[in-house]
C-alpha cells in the first residue's frame, strides 16, 4: 500500500525526502509526484524489499534496523537491511539503462551510507564499497 507522506502528520517530518516502509505501507516522500515513473518504480523496488523484509523478521526488523548495534556510526543492521535494498534498486535501475557503473551513481549510493542521509549510518567508507562492488 502507498501512502504520501506529507498527508499523515506523525511522519511527514520524518526524512520528507524519503520513503519510509512500515510493515506493508510505504510512505511516499513529499517530492513524489515531481519524480519520473522510472524514479518512483525505482524507488518502489528498493521499498518492496524493506516489506519483505518486515514479513521475514517483524518486529526484529524495527529494533535491528533502528538501534543495533548502534543507532548511527556503526549501525550494521540498518546499513545491511539498507544495503540489500539498495542492490535491488540498483539491478532495477541497470535493467532501465541507468548507467549505475558512473562515478555519480556509485558516490550517490556510498553517501547513502556515511553521509547524513541515514545519520551517518556506517562510517566505514571502505567498507561499503567493498559491499557495493
Ligand atoms: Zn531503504
Amino acid at each position: 500500500m502507498i501512502k504520501y507522506k506529507k498527508d499523515h502528520w506523525w511522519i511527514k517530518w520524518f526524512s520528507p525526502n524519503y520513503a519510509t516502509t512500515l510493515f506493508s505501507t510505504i510512505y511516499v516522500p513529499v517530492n513524489w509526484d515531481s519524480l519520473t515513473k522510472l524514479q518512483q518504480d525505482s524507488l518502489l523496488a528498493h521499498e518492496n524489499v524493506h516489506i519483505e523484509q518486515f514479513r521475514k523478521y517483524w518486529i526484529l526488523m524495527s529494533v535491528a534496523y533502528l538501534f543495533l548495534p548502534l543507532p548511527f556510526l556503526f549501525a550494521y543492521c540498518r546499513a545491511k537491511l539498507e544495503l540489500e535494498a539498495y542492490l535491488v534498486q540498483r539491478e532495477f535501475d541497470r535493467s532501465n539503462g541507468v548507467d549505475v557503473e558512473s562515478d555519480i551513481y556509485r558516490n550517490n549510493l556510498i553517501n547513502q551510507f556515511v553521509g547524513s542521509s541515514y545519520l551517518y549510518m556506517f562510517v566505514c567508507k571502505k567498507t561499503v564499497e567493498k559491499w557495493i562492488r
